[in-house]
């Protein structure tokens, strides 16, 4: 790409400038227009690993993404302009189950309720931001790991725990936003049975070379906003009662949600690929 050189005038950038006293006003149009073309500078230090300057005006710009509403008790949220909804009022027509066929999970109002086997995500994905949006039964039944234990699997491999860890103790490891059987959530951000809660995820797959790990899968994640698991490597994908080992395995995978036996619901599901294009190089 052509490199383009900004000059920005002397005076027109003390003009604007934190309010420094020139001895000649600078002349508003100019300075405006000064203004308009500095959008960058190409006099700066590179930065490293990539080929741009510091402030650099020839940078990609981001793309534009018209971001959704929050959601509340009542009302399920607006998913971003650019995610692909997972889970929509009446619509599981992106989940497959075991058997490759429809899920025969409840359709009812804005949710669906778990039902007749884990269903799994007919696409597949690698990095991404993946929102959440679950109700554990009310009123609550059984305890530890009986209560509304359900779990979201990245890769349908690594099991971020879905349960109701509301006044229901169970193994640290395997309470609501743990990485199943590896770590505990930063803190337990649970509501009462019954209420919609939230979990955020960025995950990030693992990477393989030469029949090694390179590097682990890592994910980051917030539970009705509050931080739980902060750029935490899976050990390898979960499982019950055994220590997490990783081996070579595809890149990518789908999205599978857990049947417990628990009746859990899930609204508004919607993941945002990190796209190539988006890692700004
Ligand atoms: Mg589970």
């Amino acid at each position: 790409m052509k490199k383009v050189t900004i000059v920005v005038p002397f005076l027109a950038a003390l003009a604007l400038g934190t309010g420094c006293q020139t001895a000649e006003p600078a002349k508003p149009v100019k300075a405006a227009a000064a203004s308009h073309a500095a959008v960058g500078y190409t006099d700066t230090p590179m930065l490293p690993g990539n080929k741009w300057h510091v402030h650099d005006p020839n940078r990609p710009q981001p793309r534009v993404v018209t971001p959704g509403t929050f959601s509340t008790q009542a009302k399920a949220g607006k998913p971003p302009s650019d995610a692909i909804v997972l889970i929509a009022p009446n619509d599981l027509s992106k989940w497959k189950d075991a058997k490759g066929e429809a899920p025969k999970w409840k359709l009812v109002d804005d949710y669906a309720v778990v039902n007749g086997g884990d269903i799994t995500t007919k696409a597949e994905f690698s990095d991404f931001q993946l929102h959440v949006e679950f109700a554990t039964p009310n009123p609550p039944k059984g305890d530890s790991q009986g209560r509304g234990n359900s779990g979201v699997f990245l890769l349908g491999l690594y099991e971020f725990q879905v349960l109701d860890s509301y006044n229901n103790r169970t193994y640290a490891d395997g309470g609501a936003a743990s990485m199943y059987g590896q770590y505990p959530p930063l803190v337990n951000a649970s509501l009462p049975p019954g209420q919609w809660q939230v979990y955020d995820i960025v995950f990030t797959a693992p990477h393989f070379k030469d029949g090694k790990l390179e590097t682990p899968a890592y994910v980051t994640a917030l539970h009705n906003g509050v931080l739980v698991q902060n750029h935490r490597a899976y050990l390898g994908p979960t499982n019950h009662r055994v220590l997490a080992t990783e081996t070579p395995h595809a890149e990518k995978g789908p999205i599978r949600i857990q049947d417990h036996g628990n009746p859990t619901r899930y609204r508004n599901m919607w993941i945002r690929p990190l796209l190539k294009s988006d890692e700004s190089e």
